[in-house]
């Protein structure tokens, strides 16, 4: 028999299965495991050189056996926090069938996260989400530190490397609410008043118990298991993950109020006295959200009232602000802790529920909302079939790296804010000073802190070649691992319009960028023409995007994907690729593979590593 014609009878029972179990067989298809035999069978297609026509999900064939995971779902997501919205939302865009539940009755009116990170804000961008949060947010745009009245720190964002060279400042609903309707338009519920109560991961599924609203018990199989339930994480529990770390013995306390004082709104400041820290931020409306840690711990044990928060504020700038109109007051202690591990077989966590730290690097909501939108490509790119299920090893190498950071910073600054006595205070003033002065010149190293700087390394999916800058290499702005900077280009076809890349990046798709270089010779012509068609299987997945340093596209007429124009070469310095280069970025932004100059041989082996479908031959 012919491998087309055991193909087709494959297709064939898969089709009856799908009718059987009435899932719309557009849904169903092929998905290649282990040693499967329709694996080798469209090898031998392949190698025939015909025509592979083939549709991926959730139904596997093994060793010429229908299997499959019994569920009509991919993934149940635990908890619709800002991290759970963010994964829900981006695994719908990709098709995949979700449910997100979460225990509590409806969304949190509670203002909790102010701030949104320039990082988060581009990856908004991607989602076409950015607008409604700049239309409800309040730009920040430095932020200052005082010591009796002495200025320690000072920062301008207006030097930041992203179109959105601003903190904005937002309370949590905001994002929150903007992240539940795009989930709404994209098909998806939550179940609010739904409780994970266990789970059991089988190896290739988890079956999930649940109490309903009405009280009942229903139990879920799901090939994923993704747990976005907080710092108390049920998830987390269930996996017995331990969460490392200690909590600090200061004494928080937190109101949104109106100020009446001098300093202009727009901007954030911290006072530091002897009495403790006051930390002011402003909120849209013309509002402030404050933290306060005194010196000396002066536990309430209840909820603040007004008098209570301007006592405190009075005991560290005495005189200088009137405080009134009180939204959300809290008095809270903070932790700092993390999982070492963000999976374990079927089951992910992100959030909170893989790192907690005190609120003074503004990072937490940030962090998790990050986290998922690092995890849903892969599992969507899995869950069809298009990569090896060794990529979301990369979510937990990638993630957990980065909540190493992020917990180690914020330790690092809540320590540096809350030393109160003498040496203490003196010490605290000099680290200060130093870091205003270090960031003046060593600008990149302060963008950490606002997530724009993260480098995944290393990771199974970030591969770097011929050239050895990192990204503390000042001159260099794009390795692999960094998130792609935006750049503008010209559109090559109908009327020459100017295009920011972080415009056409896609959620869904890698893009990848072939940078030609100066006046490229035929060979390199070809040889970009070639890599392109190469790349035709995986379309759905990846466009190939060619940047020409002229006005015209001529003698790229063969070139199959997107052609822009950058006849000035900015876009070319930008990515430091003025003799060409390639530069593959993630369906998260991010570049997951680099080369100065153009390198097909490496590419091609990159890409195979993360498409099962594509054979050799792009670069011979
Ligand atoms: C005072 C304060 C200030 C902060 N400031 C900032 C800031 O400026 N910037 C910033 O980035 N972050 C900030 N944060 C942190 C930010 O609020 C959190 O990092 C963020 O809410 C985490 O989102 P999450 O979705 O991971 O978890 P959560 O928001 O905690 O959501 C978890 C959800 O899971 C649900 N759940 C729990 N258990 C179960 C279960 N068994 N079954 C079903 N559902 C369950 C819960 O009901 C909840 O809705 C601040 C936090 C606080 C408290």
């Amino acid at each position: 028999m012919s491998a087309r014609h055991e193909l087709g009878k494959a297709s064939k029972a898969i089709k009856a299965r799908a009718e059987e179990w009435s899932v719309p067989w557009r849904q169903c298809g092929l998905r290649f495991e282990g040693n499967s035999r329709l694996k080798r069978l469209m090898g031998s297609v392949k190698k025939a050189n015909e025509p592979a026509c083939f549709s991926f999900g959730f139904v596997a064939i093994l060793r010429g056996t229908i299997m499959a995971t019994n569920s009509p779902l991919d993934a149940l997501i635990i908890g619709a926090g800002p991290t759970g919205l963010a994964l829900a939302s981006d695994l719908l865009r990709h098709g995949l069938r979700v449910r997100i539940v979460d225990k509590a009755d409806a969304p949190t009116t509670l203002s909790k996260a102010v701030v949104l990170m320039p990082r988060s804000l581009e990856e908004f961008q991607m989602r076409k989400l950015s607008a409604p949060a700049l239309a409800e947010g309040e730009k920040v745009h430095s932020f200052s530190a005082y010591n009796h009245g002495e200025i320690i720190f000072r920062a301008e964002y207006a030097r930041v490397t992203s179109r959105y060279n601003f903190l904005l400042n937002i309370p949590q609903t905001g994002p929150e609410k903007i992240l539940r309707d795009e989930l709404i338009r994209l098909g998806g519920q939550i179940e609010w008043k739904t409780t994970l109560e266990s789970f059991v991961d089988h190896g290739d599924h988890v079956t999930a118990t649940l109490t309903t609203p009405e009280g009942k018990s229903e139990q879920i199989d799901v090939p994923y298991l993704l747990g976005c339930g907080g710092a108390h994480s049920p998830v987390r529990h269930g996996l017995n993950f331990e969460f490392i770390g200690e909590q600090y013995h200061d004494n928080w306390l937190l109101a949104d109020v109106d100020i009446d004082w001098k300093w202009p709104h727009g901007h954030g400041y911290a006072f530091f006295a002897d009495a403790g820290l006051l930390a002011v931020f402003p909120m849209p409306g013309g509002r402030y959200r404050i933290y306060i840690v005194e010196a000396e711990s002066r536990a309430l044990g209840r909820e603040p009232k007004l008098e209570d928060v301007t006592e405190a504020v009075e005991r560290i700038i005495p005189g200088m602000c009137v405080l009134s109109n009180p939204g959300w007051m809290s008095e809270f202690h903070c932790h700092h802790r993390r999982v070492k591990h963000y999976r374990k077989g079927n089951v992910f966590i992100g959030g909170d529920a893989a790192h907690i730290h005190s609120p003074e690097t503004g990072l937490g909501m940030n962090t998790g909302i990050q986290d998922s939108f690092n995890l849903a490509w892969k599992i969507a790119y899995v869950r069809k079939g298009a990569s090896p299920a060794s990529l979301l090893d990369t979510y937990d190498t990638e993630r957990s790296y980065v909540g190493k950071q992020v917990v180690g910073l914020s330790d690092f600054a809540h320590k540096l804010a809350s030393q109160f006595n003498r040496v203490g205070s003196l010490s605290r003033d000099h680290i200060w000073r130093f870091f205003s002065h270090f960031y003046t010149n060593h600008f990149k190293e302060f963008e950490q802190g606002l997530q724009v700087r993260i480098q995944y390394e290393p990771s199974a999916v970030v591969e770097n070649h011929g050239h050895q800058e990192s990204l503390h290499n000042e001159s260099v702005e794009v390795v692999a691992g960094v998130r792609a900077v935006d750049g503008t280009l010209q559109s090559a076809r109908g009327v020459s319009v100017p295009i920011a890349l972080y415009d056409v990046l896609d959620p869904l798709k890698f893009r990848l960028m072939i940078i030609a270089g100066h006046q490229p010779d035929q060979a390199t012509r070809e040889a970009i023409c070639k890599m392109a068609t190469w790349t035709k299987p995986v379309r759905d997945f990846l466009t190939p995007t060619l940047v020409l340093a002229s006005q015209t596209t001529e003698g790229f007429e063969a070139f199959d994907g997107e052609i822009y124009l950058d006849p000035a070469m900015e876009f070319h310095y930008v990515y430091g690729a003025q003799k060409g280069g390639l530069f593959l970025i993630r369906p998260d932004g991010y570049v997951g593979f680099s080369s100065r100059p153009i390198r097909m041989k490496d590419l091609e082996k990159h890409l195979r590593g993360i498409f099962t479908v594509l054979s050799t031959g792009a670069s011979s």
